[in-house]
C-alpha cells in the first residue's frame, strides 16, 4: 500500500485547460480531453456553513430551479474571474475529475484566458490554478490556443484569423509567427443571444423563460442566416399578467429577428478587425479564410453571414467546441513552442 502510494504519489501530469465562461474543457497530455462541463458551480448554505454541491452538469441543471439555501452560479460569465473562490473550487474538482485523483503532485498546466483579460485577472486565474491544485502555471490568450488547435499553421509569416465565439466574450485575432498581430474582444456572444432570446419572449407573449430554455431554443432553431425551413417550437414559461405557467408556440424567423443585435455585434468585430490587418495578412487571409471556433460557431448560418458582410471565405473549426483546449493539447507535447509561447505571452504584451 505504502509502496504503491511511494511510487504514484508524486506522479505529474502535465494538463491544458480551456477555462471558459460557458464550459471548462481538459486536456491531460498523452490522453487527449478528459473533461468537458458547464463552468457552473452550486454551493449550498445551511446553518451558516457553505459546502459544495455539485459542479459542472449536475449543476448546470441546478440553475433558475434552486431553493433559497442552494446557489447555482457561472462564475466566469463574463469572461472574466468574476468570483475567484468559486472559480478555485470548481476548477479543483474539475482537474481531479479530469485525472482520476486526489493526490496529483502539482501537474504542470496551461490554460486559456481571453486576449483581452488584464494583468490582474490572468494573474488572478493563475493563482486560482495554483490554489486548486496545479503546480508550474503559465496562461497563453484563448484565441491563440483555439488558432493551434484548429490547425492552423500560427507558426509561419503569414495571416491566420480566428473568430472565437464562447458564451462571455468573442474574440477575433489575426496571428503570424505565433504572435497576435491584431485582435477584438467583445463581451457579446451566446449568452448575449440567449438574453435577447428572453427579451424577445417577455415582449411578443408575455412570457417569462430561463436562461436554460432561451440556449435551448438557440440551440433547436436559432439561425444567423436563414437555412433550410423554417421551424417552429413549443416553449414553456411563466405568464407575466397571471404569474401562471403557459406555453406559446415560436418560430425560427421570429427567433433570428429578435438575436440580430448580438448576431451583428460578433460580424462587426469580425470587420474591424479586419480594418485593422495589415495587407499582407489580409490578402493571407482572403487566401485562407476565416476559421470560426467556440460553441457560437455552431449557429446556424453564422458562417454563411459573416462570409457575405466580408467577401472572405468562411470555416467553421471541426469540434469547435474542444479548439482551445486541444490547442492546449498541441502546446504541451511540444516543448519548442511551449517555452516561445510562455516568454511571448509572459510579459503580456502581445504581438
Ligand atoms: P466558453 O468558451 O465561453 O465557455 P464555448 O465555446 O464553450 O464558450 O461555447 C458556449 C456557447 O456556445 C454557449 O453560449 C452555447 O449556447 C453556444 N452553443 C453551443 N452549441 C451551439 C449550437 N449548436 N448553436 C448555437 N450556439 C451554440
Ligand atoms: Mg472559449
Amino acid at each position: 500500500m505504502r509502496f504503491w502510494r511511494g511510487l504514484f504519489g508524486h506522479f505529474t501530469r502535465d494538463l491544458g485547460i480551456d477555462l471558459g465562461t460557458a464550459n471548462t474543457v481538459v486536456h491531460v497530455r498523452g490522453k487527449g480531453i478528459m473533461l468537458r462541463e458547464p463552468s457552473v458551480i452550486a454551493i449550498e448554505r445551511d446553518n451558516g456553513q457553505s459546502q459544495v454541491r455539485a459542479v459542472g452538469l449536475a449543476a448546470k441543471e441546478m440553475l433558475g430551479r434552486t431553493p433559497s439555501n442552494v446557489l447555482a452560479l457561472r462564475p466566469l460569465r463574463d469572461g472574466v474571474i468574476g468570483d475567484i473562490d468559486n472559480v478555485e473550487m470548481m476548477l479543483k474538482e474539475f482537474i481531479q475529475r479530469a485525472t482520476r485523483r486526489r493526490d496529483l503532485a502539482g501537474p504542470h498546466v496551461i490554460v486559456g484566458v481571453p486576449s483581452g483579460a488584464t494583468e490582474v485577472e490572468t494573474r488572478a486565474v493563475e493563482s486560482a490554478a495554483k490554489k486548486a491544485g496545479a503546480g508550474d502555471t503559465f496562461t497563453i490568450p484563448e484565441p491563440m490556443l483555439a488558432a493551434i488547435g484548429a490547425g492552423l499553421p500560427v507558426n509561419e509569416p503569414s495571416g491566420n484569423m480566428i473568430v472565437d465565439i464562447g458564451g462571455g466574450t468573442t474574440e477575433v485575432a489575426v496571428i503570424s509567427l505565433e504572435g497576435i498581430v491584431t485582435y477584438t474582444s467583445i463581451r457579446v456572444a451566446g449568452d448575449e443571444i440567449d438574453d435577447a432570446i428572453v427579451a424577445h419572449t417577455r415582449k411578443i407573449y408575455n412570457l417569462h423563460i430561463g436562461e436554460r430554455t432561451a440556449e435551448d431554443i438557440k440551440l433547436q432553431i436559432g439561425s444567423a442566416y436563414p437555412v433550410g425551413d423554417e421551424q417552429t417550437m413549443i416553449i414553456r414559461g411563466r405568464d407575466l399578467v397571471t404569474g401562471l405557467p403557459r406555453a406559446a408556440v415560436i418560430n425560427s424567423t421570429e427567433i433570428r429577428e429578435c438575436i440580430q443585435e448580438p448576431v451583428r455585434a460578433v460580424v462587426e468585430a469580425v470587420k474591424v478587425t479586419l480594418e485593422n490587418t495589415p495587407p499582407e495578412l489580409a490578402a493571407d487571409i482572403m487566401d485562407r479564410g476565416i476559421i470560426l471556433s467556440g460553441g457560437g460557431a455552431l449557429l446556424r448560418g453564422l458562417d454563411k453571414l459573416i462570409m457575405l458582410e466580408t467577401e472572405m471565405p468562411v470555416h467553421v473549426a471541426e469540434d469547435p467546441l474542444t479548439c482551445v483546449a486541444r490547442g492546449t493539447g498541441r502546446v504541451l507535447e511540444d516543448a519548442g513552442m511551449k517555452r516561445r509561447l510562455r516568454r511571448r505571452f509572459e510579459t503580456h504584451s502581445y504581438g
